[in-house]
């Protein structure tokens, strides 16, 4: 069923404390958690608990769950990041998505060029 836990899916089993993560902020919908191999000195990414494979699917099904997403990451940018920061949505594996489990990386705490790679 849509949303549900997907046994071979990573981040659901961060979301179930399976594989441990370094958890910056959760509420009832989200979970933020540091990137493993982070790409600037703020990088976060905020995952909604429900599994959903990417960005689109996730906002066309739980729109609701996808705006959480979206406040939690400017809640991290907040907190780390001051006034200059990108959310970013990798969208399908010629845009480097990797996890297949929507995902808002937030990254910040240094320049960032402008159009990305
Ligand atoms: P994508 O490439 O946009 O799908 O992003 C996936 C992100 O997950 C990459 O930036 C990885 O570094 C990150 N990642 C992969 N495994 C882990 C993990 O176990 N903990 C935290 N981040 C991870």
């Amino acid at each position: 069923m849509a949303g549900e836990a997907q046994s071979d899916c990573l981040f659901c089993k961060i979301v179930a404390g399976e594989v441990p993560a370094t958890v910056v902020r959760e509420t009832e919908t989200t979970v933020a958690f540091r990137d493993i191999n982070p790409q600037a000195p703020t990088h976060v990414l905020v995952i909604p608990k429900a599994h959903y494979p990417d960005a689109a699917s996730l906002a066309a099904a739980e729109p609701v769950i996808a705006a959480d997403v979206l406040r939690e990451a400017g809640e991290v940018a907040a907190q780390e990041a001051a006034d200059s920061y990108r959310i970013v949505f990798n969208t399908g594996s010629g845009a480097g998505q990797t996890v297949w489990h929507a995902h808002a990386h937030v990254l910040g705490g240094r320049g960032l060029q402008w159009p990305p790679g």
